[in-house]
């Protein structure tokens, strides 16, 4: 790239959450660009493995605008449904998705954030994150990890069930990830499920349907949320897995031994293979330069906005920054205040701080946001 592209705002990561920001960007006729890593569309969604389902009907995974359309013979959709789903949405709305480029870092310079990626530099006056989970997974620190000699997985790394034929499989972590997992190897492998703290399902009939309206009402503090009705969604893998008596979970080990785990009261157990499914940390690398407060993989933020960078918002992260934002349904009412928010923070800053530009008229956008939010 020979001169430096600039935009009002750029959003970071073309998954759902950048392209419900950038529904909105685009319905307010803000000048914006999303930059994506990827080389095609739908996120994190096409990394998933494949015997993956939705916990709630089409319907239910919809982003702003239009419905996710249902897929024929399943009710709850599979993660080629979601990726195909998004990739439609990106066309339907003409977004602007640049890819495949990768952030590095973003800094600020004379008012402006200045993007540095791997194919270039943008600049821009509000940046949204939505960078995802996926490209930070978890595994929690125990002793004798380095001496296991089997392989160890990562629910972001888990290929399937396959490569587990006939093996003992130790499963790690109390969330849908490991239920899921667990319940699928369970029908070609030898498993454990090891948990932090006893399991706690859902009621058989809850679906991502109740976690959102729940949600929804905690917003109003209607309630104490989605974790009153437990952790696991009773997917039909998972509820035919509790059928066949496998969802028994025995309490955390002490530590990982050369071929297996060993617990305080003495047990050892051995196993081929380890599945960490100990969950996901905001992927937030690329704002390191801003060098922003952080507290567990944070940064301080009020709503999506980041309290120390108020022309910058964090988008899809979870209920960190909006009640069910890392979710299909939920993600449009965060990315639309987020948007909202952005849009009347960069008109109160007025022209003077926009570089002399010619200005996309705020007024105008914000009186536009204002009547359809
Ligand atoms: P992502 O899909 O990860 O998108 C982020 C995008 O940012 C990616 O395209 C990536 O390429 C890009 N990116 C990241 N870093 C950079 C960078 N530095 N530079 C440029 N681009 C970058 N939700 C539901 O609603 N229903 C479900 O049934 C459901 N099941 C789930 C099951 C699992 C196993 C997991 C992990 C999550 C599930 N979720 C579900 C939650 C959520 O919907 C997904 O995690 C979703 O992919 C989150 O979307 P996102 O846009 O926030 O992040």
């Amino acid at each position: 790239m020979s001169e430096t592209p600039r935009h009002e705002v750029i959003v970071i990561g073309g998954g759902q959450a950048g392209l419900a920001a950038g529904y909105f960007l685009r319905r307010a006729g803000v000048d914006f660009m999303i930059l994506d890593e990827r080389q095609r569309g739908g996120g994190s969604w096409q990394h998933m493995w494949p015997s993956l389902r939705l916990f709630s009907p089409a319907q239910h995974n919809s982003l702003p605008g239009w419905g996710m359309p249902p897929q024929p013979g399943a009710e709850f959709p599979t993660v080629d449904h979601a990726v195909e789903y998004l990739r439609a949405y990106e066309h339907r709305y003409e977004l602007p998705v640049r890819r495949p480029v990768r952030v590095d870092g973003i800094r600020r310079t004379n008012g402006e954030f200045v993007v540095t990626t791997d194919v270039g530099t943008w600049t821009s006056r509000g940046v949204i994150s939505a960078t995802g989970t996926w490209r930070a997974p978890y595994v929690p620190a125990y002793p004798g990890m380095a001496d296991f000699t089997g392989p160890q997985w990562h629910t972001a790394s888990y290929p399937g069930p396959e490569p587990f034929r006939g093996q003992r499989v130790m499963v790690v972590g109390g969330g849908n990830s490991a239920a899921q997992i667990l319940a699928e190897l369970s029908t070609v492998a030898e498993t454990t499920w090891v948990t932090r703290r006893h399991p706690r399902f859902m009621p058989d009939e809850v679906d991502g349907r109740v976690l959102f309206d729940v949600a929804t009402r905690r917003l109003s503090g209607a309630t104490n949320g989605v974790s009153e009705l437990g952790d696991i969604v009773m997917v039909d893998s998972v509820r035919k897995a509790r059928e066949r008596g496998v969802l028994r979970a025995l309490p955390m080990f002490d530590g990982l031994t050369r071929h297996g785990a060993a617990w305080a009261d003495g047990t050892e157990r051995e196993f081929d293979s380890v599945v960490w499914c100990t969950g996901f940390r905001p992927a937030l690398r690329q704002l390191r330069p801003l060098r922003l407060s952080r507290r567990q993989g944070r940064i301080p933020t009020e709503g999506t906005r980041s309290l120390e960078q108020p022309r910058m918002h964090l988008v899809g992260y979870g209920d960190w920054t909006g009640a069910a934002s890392a979710t299909l349904i939920g993600v449009g009412r965060t990315a639309r205040t987020a948007v909202a928010e952005l849009i009347a923070e960069l008109g109160r800053e007025g022209p003077e701080h926009s570089g002399g530009r010619t200005q996309t008229p705020l007024d105008t956008v914000r009186r536009s946001m204002a009547n359809r939010s």
